[in-house]
Formats: structure tokens, C-alpha cells, sequence
């Protein structure tokens, strides 16, 4: 990983300079990684990035906005509809993304501010998000929203005995209901089928894990041919996403540094 700056108590300009220097950083990486061969079978395509800014003040989404980000993505319900009321005025040329666990009850506020939601990962979600949408539609005429289904993908990664359980930790839907899910979202108002989702289980190779994430998208696309994107690749682990194919890269800490671990 790059070595970041840190956030803490840096005068405004300092931090914005922090801020360009690191998004350079991360974009030479990816164009690199974009510019190497993709693993057999995979399409190429540009990946997309997506700045992960939560646990990061509004003003950092403000700076980032003027260097030309245009998508950030936010994983608590309530600190992301917060900083979208704040940054109001950016909007519409600011997308954000929902990539965290989200409760059926954060479908109506997630339904306000959303471009897409990355994170879904059960039926009751699918129906809470679509009824938020389709009344936010009503109400203010906003788009259908993206709809990425989460998988787990602790089934590409072999524990060692005494290990977590398998699926207890980064979340996601048993890849068994990718088809039951994905149907669900395709019927459903509102909402547009985009891709998968996922994130590489701690401790695995990221590569045996986004390489089960490309056998699950071509089954997605076999049956939904419009739902071909793919949200993959973290700070650590972007270069391995863009040889599987990701489409869009969620990166937080190589461009906004450490997040802070008291809030
Ligand atoms: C925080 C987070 C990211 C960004 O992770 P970094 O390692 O900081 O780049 C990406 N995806 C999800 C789902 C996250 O919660």
C-alpha cells in the first residue's frame, strides 16, 4: 500500500495538496493496472473510481469534488445522508454510492440521496429499497436507482482450521441466491440491475477471490445480460480487482489516508 497522509489537525490547504497528491497516486495505479493484461476470459473495460470518504468530514468530499471526483462512496446510513445535505449544492454532478450493511429501515433516507446502493444482499431489502425509490420517484422525480448485489465470497477462500466461521466476516449474499436475488431486483420498481459486489475475505488472496467473483458475474450475465458491472477492489487490492474485471474501484484510505478510529 502507498504510505498516506495523515488527517489530523493539518491546515486546509496542506490538506487539500495531501488530498491531489494522493488521488494522483491512485489513479497512476489503476491506469497502470488498466494497462496490464486482464486474466483469460475477461473483457477489458475502464474501471471507474469511487472515493470512499466515510468517517471523513464533509469538507474532505468538498475538496475532493473540486479536484474533480465525481462518485464517493459512504457506509453508515446516517453520516452519508448528513454529508449529502451538506454538499447539496454540488449535486447533481456528485453521485454517492451506498456501499455498507444496510437495515430495511435506512431504505427511505438511503432512497434520497443515493446513486446506487452496492451493498444489497437480501429480498426484504430488495422490496424495502424499491418502495423508497418508487415514492422518492413520486415525490421528486429522481432516477432509478443502481442496484449491485453483494456476494460473500468466503467459499473462495480456504480457511485454516480455528478460523471465523466461514461468512461471518465482510458480509454478502450466499452466492446459491445470486439468481433468486437478481430476479428479484430486474421485477422490482425502481430499481436497476447493475452487477455484483463483493469484497476479498481477510486474509485471502485477492485473486482466487475476485476470480470466483468473475465465474459469478458471467452466470449473472448469462441470465441478466445488462447486469455486467462489477464493484471490486479496495485500497489493498485494486491491481487484482482490474485483472478480474472490476468495473468500479472503492478506495478510501490510499486517497483520504487513515480513517479515524474514534468517532
Ligand atoms: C471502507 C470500504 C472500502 C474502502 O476501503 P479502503 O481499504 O480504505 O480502500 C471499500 N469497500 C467497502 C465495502 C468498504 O466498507
Amino acid at each position: 500500500m502507498l504510505p498516506v497522509e495523515s488527517t489530523e489537525a493539518e491546515p486546509a490547504r496542506t490538506r487539500a495538496e495531501a488530498l491531489a497528491a494522493n488521488l494522483a497516486a491512485v489513479h497512476a495505479r489503476i491506469d497502470a493496472a488498466a494497462q496490464a493484461p486482464r486474466a483469460p476470459g475477461i473483457s477489458v473495460v475502464a474501471p471507474q473510481l469511487i472515493v470512499v470518504t466515510k468517517f471523513h468530514p464533509a469538507v474532505d468530499v468538498r475538496t475532493l469534488h473540486g479536484l474533480g471526483v465525481r462518485d464517493v462512496g459512504e457506509n453508515r446510513c446516517q453520516e452519508a445522508s448528513a454529508k449529502a445535505a451538506e454538499l447539496a449544492d454540488a449535486a447533481p454532478a456528485l453521485r454517492w454510492h451506498f456501499i455498507g450493511q444496510l437495515q430495511t429501515n435506512k431504505a427511505k433516507s438511503v432512497a434520497a440521496y443515493a446513486h446506487a446502493v452496492h451493498s444489497v444482499d437480501r429480498p426484504a431489502l430488495v422490496s424495502a429499497l424499491s418502495r423508497a425509490v418508487v415514492a422518492e420517484q413520486e415525490a421528486t422525480g429522481r432516477a432509478e436507482l443502481g442496484v449491485f448485489l453483494q456476494m460473500s465470497l468466503e467459499d473462495a477462500a480456504p480457511q485454516a482450521s480455528g478460523a471465523a466461521p466461514a461468512g461471518a466476516a465482510r458480509g454478502g449474499a450466499d452466492p446459491a441466491a445470486l439468481l433468486e436475488l437478481a430476479g428479484l431486483v430486474e421485477a422490482a420498481q425502481g430499481l436497476r440491475l447493475r452487477g455484483l459486489m463483493a469484497v476479498a475475505p481477510l486474509g485471502a488472496d485477492p485473486d482466487a477471490a475476485f476470480e470466483r467473483l468473475a465465474e459469478l458475474s458471467a452466470t449473472l450475465v448469462a441470465a441478466f445480460p445488462g447486469a455486467g458491472e462489477l464493484s471490486a477492489g479496495m485500497s489493498g487490492d485494486l491491481e487484482a480487482a482490474v485483472r478480474w474485471g472490476a468495473t468500479h474501484l472503492r478506495v478510501g484510505s490510499d486517497v483520504l489516508g487513515p480513517r479515524p478510529t474514534v468517532r
